[in-house]
């Protein structure tokens, strides 16, 4: 990637900048009002940046070296997995935990802060499938007791974390989902 591109996309993903401005004050082209910003979209389609990209990284610390990881994790969470509806003390929790990990800005300040691997048992797609598997992994929302009230912000490092595709199947084997440490151990018993 060079160092436009990269000016590129986090002027728009975490800037919220619009195609014209970019093109205008990093590419230093000429903008007119009307579809002056083409080169500008030409540049993030290249990198499979989508009209609902913008300001999606807003808050997230971006790097020549995250960056194209983040991108490729932005849709890789669509599956759902079971739902899960919380029973407390006889008060149903309506919320699906799923609803959390599906959050596309959660997501992304996840991942800026842990990377694509898996927290719990070190599973790194790219390295086992190649270019297919770059930037793939879940995210999975832990729950506790004390997270589930109804006002619920998720904070994306504290209650959320990546976990590849088998880990997480086997969270959510029970409800509330294992702990990243009960997993861990798991996986060093077998
Ligand atoms: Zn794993
Ligand atoms: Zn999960």
């Amino acid at each position: 990637m060079t160092p436009e591109d990269f000016q590129i996309l986090k002027a728009y993903l975490c800037e919220s900048k619009s195609h014209r401005w970019i093109q205008e004050n990093i590419m230093k082209l000429p903008a007119p009002p009307n579809g002056g910003g083409y080169k500008a979209m030409e540049v993030l389609h290249r990198y499979g940046v989508k009209a609902d990209g913008k300001g999606i990284l807003n808050e997230v610390n971006v790097t020549p070296e995250n960056i194209l990881d983040l991108l490729n994790s932005l849709y890789s969470n669509e599956e759902e997995i079971n739902s899960e509806i919380i029973y407390i003390e006889g008060a149903l929790i309506s919320k699906s935990v799923n609803s959390y990990e599906r959050n596309p800005r959660a997501r992304m300040k996840c991942l800026a802060h842990y990377g694509v691997k898996c927290l719990a048992c070190g599973f790194d797609f790219e390295k086992v499938y190649g270019k297919a598997g770059k930037g793939y992994i879940e995210v999975h929302h832990l729950l506790s007791l004390a997270s589930l009230k109804r006002e619920y912000t998720v904070n994306p490092i504290e209650d959320l974390i990546p976990l590849c595709a088998n880990c997480h199947a086997i969270a959510h084997r029970k409800s509330p989902s294992f702990t990243l440490m009960e997993i861990k151990a798991m996986i060093c018993k077998s």
